[in-house]
């Protein structure tokens, strides 16, 4: 059975279920169990429970078979003559050609929030303004820059050219990459060129504490105004010397009249802590002062506590503390999400392997 819709074309097949975009290219396949999802970089990614839940990036010949695979049901099930044609006119090798993303992101997106996975994300700065967090790896291998408007138009045009029709699945307007928001004056034309060229999309950006603590109030209602909707806070953990261990600058506490500005400002707030974060060591400290703090904040049922189980990535700084992990960070995390929904808050999971863009 195929079913028609403006932003995408799904062939349901008994136990497959094929998903492709208005360019006629796959982004979702599940067959017998296995969910193959394809990033806008042409790499195929499957997802599987064994037990946990597990993930892979496919390696060339694999994926290749499978985008074979794909093209073969569309060839043999596909029966709208417009759907048909942008389908077929791809093959297994142009599906996986990572050419057309690398021309739109000089640096590939790093990571996002899990509600901004379908968002266009739009570069208006690169790497990020600190880069010296322990744990973090997201933007290690490249420098910070500001784009100017002229460099940002082109690289708006970019993504807009891989995009393609592909668009039409796309909400929200995020923009990257790690502290774009640490930016001042330079990025109010930044967002006017997002207003014209999405204009009514609800533009989403991450904000560490020490850049966002820099800011008056009234910035935040301007940025509103230009389009800002949800404002991500790494705040990691309301533990103090946890915090100082991982190598973020500030204190916790200053969340509190950051979150106040914010939310008076109209914006809704996505709060991240790192569940798991310093170990054995930190674990008791680390959940009950990052509830307090979360008891203080100005959340209601609009923002979203996000809870991220803590991934030790080989090679950080943080790696070569050799603290003694959690050993239940499955367990630890509903623990921390119960106490969350008994505030009356939303928890979310935000699983940083998950990220695919
Ligand atoms: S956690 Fe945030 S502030 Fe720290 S290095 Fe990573 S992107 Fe930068």
């Amino acid at each position: 059975m195929e079913l028609l819709r403006l932003e995408a074309t799904t062939l349901s097949l008994g136990d497959r279920v094929l998903s492709l975009d208005r360019e006629g290219r796959p982004y979702h396949y599940f067959r017998q169990g296995l969910t193959y999802k394809r990033a806008l970089d042409g790499s195929l990614h499957l997802r599987f429970r064994e037990g946990e839940r597990k993930r892979r990036r496919l390696p060339r010949e694999e994926a290749l078979a499978i985008y074979g695979e794909t093209l073969d049901l569309a060839r043999r099930h596909l029966q709208d003559p417009e759907r048909r044609r942008e389908a077929l006119r791809w093959t297994p090798e142009a599906l996986l050609d990572p050419t057309p993303y690398r021309r739109a992101y000089l640096w590939p997106v790093g990571i996002l929030p899990p509600d901004a996975y379908l968002s266009v994300v739009l570069q208006a700065t690169t790497g990020c303004t600190w880069n010296r967090c322990a744990f973090c790896s997201f933007y290690q291998d490249r420098p910070f820059q500001k784009r100017s408007a002229a460099e940002f138009g082109g690289h708006v045009e970019a993504v807009l050219d891989l995009l393609g029709r592909g668009r039409l699945l796309r909400r929200g307007v995020f923009l990257a990459d790690g502290n774009a928001l640490a930016l001042s004056e330079p990025l109010t034309p930044l967002l006017e060129e997002v207003g014209r060229r999405f204009p009514r999309e609800p533009v989403l950006g991450f904000l560490d504490l020490f850049a966002g603590v820099r800011k008056e109030a009234s910035w935040w209602a301007r940025l509103y105004a230009l389009g800002l909707r949800r404002v991500y806070i790494g705040l990691e953990t309301g533990h103090a010397p946890l915090l100082a261990l991982l190598g973020k600058p500030g204190h916790p506490k200053e969340v509190l009249p950051l979150a106040r500005a914010l939310k008076g400002a109209g914006l809704g707030l996505g709060v991240i802590l790192m569940v798991g974060a310093g170990g054995k060591a930190y674990g008791k400290a680390h959940r009950e002062e990052s509830l307090n703090l979360l008891a203080e904040l100005p959340l209601d049922r609009g923002d979203i506590v996000y809870l991220s189980p803590f991934q030790e990535i080989p090679g950080t700084p943080y790696a070569a503390l050799g603290l003694e992990p959690l050993p239940q960070v499955e367990a630890e995390l509903s623990l921390w999400a119960e106490a969350i929904r008994r505030m009356g808050l939303r928890a979310a999971r935000y699983d940083i392997r998950e990220f695919l863009y």
